[in-house]
């Protein structure tokens, strides 16, 4: 689905109507995330919308740390954003942009607001602003402390500023109306006090700007022309338009909001994935089951399959819950059409070919890709001993069994014919080694018997192969919606999300696969290479998503 197919959203109609209307005469959007935790698949959503809105109309995006919260923002977290947006496939304009670079015109800004009388030093407890803020039906009451002198509150907030107030023991607060229906308006903190240093600004302040305070006056500076939000923001817009309004900003920006997404069998909120990995449930942010862009990759997501979905998914005003089985759609669509073939063995029976000489090898050719001639063919050792899957072969089966039975024949893929001949089984019964004759003279063609084997089956040679630990994934949560309503997500991680199979046995070319390049491993899934565990002798491959959606199988 490209956008020339799509119906226009609501946001590219107003950009529409707003360049032809001449209110803006150049797209600029911002991601504003706060550096306090990995992207995850939800803010692919707004990174997606951002930067595509920006490119679709010639215009720029921003990425923007929103680092007003020096308590919770670490570097560790400003990196691992800038790589998520890279290879998500985004250039921001210039250099990233902290909210923290406008520390001083804020500061300024709420000067000139204490100047103007609309803004004062209050010090009611944060219990006592909340009893005097009112309800949704009732109205709030004004603070005692509102109607101070502008001198006192410009010599209060000096104060506070130069670290002569404890924290708690006052805030700035603009002076709107206590009795506004919106309660946002309620005389909104815009300065709260935190003795504790920041990672961009270090010791220099003590005082920090409410986000309310510093997100609309930071678009303004960066001339932002649609500051874009999800919508629980909607109930903040009357007050970035009064601080735009009150305030001698260079640019009158314009905020809207679009439904965030949700996805079942998820959660999308830093905080929970958070404790996800502080609790160790996951092996960190990266972890492949996790839902993060940082995990994503690792476990092989193209990042186009990441922009296609969330071009499927569309941008709306309404809440609701996307399937996960629509990302794992546009995962496999990519890989599909993507992703190089290979072959890896993952639970190995022994078969040896008796009428195939010892000692002797050659080299099949098989193609890089069913129908991508771009990709480069595959040399595939054909050996006397070789690996097949323990469950492509039964002794005794029905008809609709088209694998290889004792007795019949089956295709090796892109080789020969084989026939299975004996069993040889070990003390306990359990078949350890099938001896099959190979019929050399089917390759790229039928028996000359005539008689065809039913079935086709993946196998490697079992003296040159990449032994390797292969990584299954199943959903992270067995209920669709962990954290829905008082739930705790915690009860619903699913304790069989991760399984290890180790002494996998892969094509001897998938020795030099790179992290991050995709393989099907054919009848197997899609694949990658860890970036994190594994050696160069025994690497360690994630599957990144089965070939058929079991899900649908067992929900049906
Ligand atoms: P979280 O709830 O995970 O803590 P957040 O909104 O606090 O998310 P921010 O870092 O402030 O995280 O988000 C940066 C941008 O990404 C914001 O504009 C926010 O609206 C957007 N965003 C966050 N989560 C989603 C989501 N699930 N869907 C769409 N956009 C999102
Ligand atoms: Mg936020």
């Amino acid at each position: 689905m490209t956008s020339e197919s799509k119906p226009a959203h609501f946001l590219q109609n107003i950009i529409r109507e707003d360049l032809a209307g001449g209110r803006v005469s150049e797209v600029v959007t911002r991601f504003p995330p706060e550096p306090n935790g990995y992207l995850h698949i939800g803010h692919a959503k707004s990174i997606c919308l951002n930067f595509g809105l920006a490119q679709e109309f010639g215009g720029s995006c921003n990425l923007r740390f929103d680092d007003t919260n020096p308590a919770k923002e670490e570097e560790e977290y400003v990196a691992s954003i800038k790589r998520d947006v890279s290879w998500l496939g985004f250039q921001w304009a210039g250099e990233a942009k902290y909210t923290s670079d406008y520390f001083d015109q804020l500061y300024d800004w709420a000067l000139h607001l204490i100047k103007e009388g609309k803004a004062y030093v209050c010090h009611l407890s944060p219990e006592e602003a909340r009893a005097y803020r009112g309800t949704l039906t009732e109205p709030g009451k004004n603070s005692p402390y509102r109607d101070r002198s502008v001198e006192e509150n410009l010599a209060l907030f000096e104060q506070m500023k130069n670290g002569g107030m404890a924290e708690g023991e006052s805030s700035l607060r603009a002076r709107i109306d206590m009795a506004a229906p919106n309660i946002n308006l309620r005389d909104p903190v815009i300065y709260r006090i935190k003795k504790m240093a920041h990672h961009q600004t270090g010791d220099k302040w003590c005082i920090y700007p409410s986000y309310d305070f510093a997100h609309g006056q930071s678009d303004a500076i960066e001339g932002i022309s649609h500051s874009i939000c999800t919508l629980e923001f909607e109930d903040h817009r009357p007050l970035y338009d009064w601080l735009l309004e009150n305030l001698p900003v260079p640019a009158r920006p314009r905020q809207y909001e679009f439904a965030r997404l949700n996805l079942n069998y998820t959660v999308v909120s830093k905080r929970k994935l958070k404790q996800l990995v502080d609790e160790k449930h996951v092996d960190g942010w990266d972890d492949p089951r996790m839902p993060t862009l940082s995990g994503m990759r690792r476990r092989g997501v193209p990042p186009a399959a990441i922009r296609n979905f969330c071009e499927m998914i569309g941008v709306t005003r309404s809440d609701s819950v996307v399937d996960l089985g629509m990302l794992e759609y546009a995962i496999r669509d990519d890989l599909d059409k993507n992703a190089p073939r290979g072959m890896c063995v993952m639970d190995p029976l022994k078969v040896t070919l008796t009428n195939y000489p010892e000692g002797e090898e050659e080299s099949l050719s098989a193609p890089g890709h069913p129908v991508r001639d771009d990709l480069p063919a595959r040399v595939l050792p054909f050996t006397r001993t070789l690996y097949i899957e323990r469950e492509d072969f039964r002794e005794e089966a029905n008809k609709k069994y088209k694998r290889l039975v004792l007795g019949k024949k089956v295709r090796l893929r892109n080789a020969y014919v084989i026939h299975a001949d004996e069993v040889v089984k070990d003390a306990n019964g359990e078949i350890v080694e099938l001896r099959c004759s190979v019929d050399r003279d089917t390759l790229g063609k039928d028996p000359v018997d005539g008689v065809k084997p039913k079935g086709v089956i993946h196998w490697v040679s079992a003296e040159k192969n990449v032994d390797c630990e292969v990584r299954l994934y199943d959903r992270l949560f067995s209920d669709p919606a962990p954290d829905a309503g008082d739930k705790n997500f915690l009860d619903f991680v699913n304790p069989d999300s991760l399984e290890i199979l180790s002494g996998c046995k892969a094509e001897i070319g998938l020795a030099n696969a790179e992290p991050e390049q995709s393989y099907q491993f054919e009848r197997n899934g899609y694949f990658c290479r860890d970036s994190k565990y594994g050696t160069a002798e025994k690497p360690v491959f994630n599957r990144t998503i089965g070939l058929r959606d079991s899900w649908a199988k067992l929900r049906d």
